[in-house]
């Protein structure tokens, strides 16, 4: 999603090598970045999040490539979410 220059990060961790793990996260909608309507439902808390599918991705990630789809209008969570620091190694530890 984003790298981040941090004294946590590892450089051998790199989404070339990753199953897209973090595009399982529920991803909430805190700003307005232009995703499409047909990407976003509502959790149990009326909060507007990514919708994910029954394999549990988000819905706008593309199966073929396991990459994001919709990159430029992608949340700001997603923006900010850093390769290797320690929720990314978190949820590739729990799905690769
Ligand atoms: S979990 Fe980390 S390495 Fe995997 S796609 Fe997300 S940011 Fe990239
Ligand atoms: S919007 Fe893109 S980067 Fe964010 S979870 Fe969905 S596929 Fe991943």
């Amino acid at each position: 999603m984003a790298v981040k220059n941090t004294l946590l990060f590892e450089p051998e961790v790199t989404c070339a090598t990753c199953q897209a793990c973090c595009c399982r996260l529920e991803v909430m909608l805190i700003t307005d970045t232009g995703v499409p309507e047909r990407y976003i439902e509502e959790d149990s808390w009326g909060s507007r999040v990514m919708a994910r599918l029954d394999d549990g991705w988000c819905a706008a990630l593309d199966r073929d490539t396991m990459m994001c789809s919709i990159y430029e209008h992608r949340p700001l969570i997603c923006r900010e979410f850093a390769m290797g620091e320690f929720e990314c190694r978190t949820e590739r530890k729990a799905c690769l």
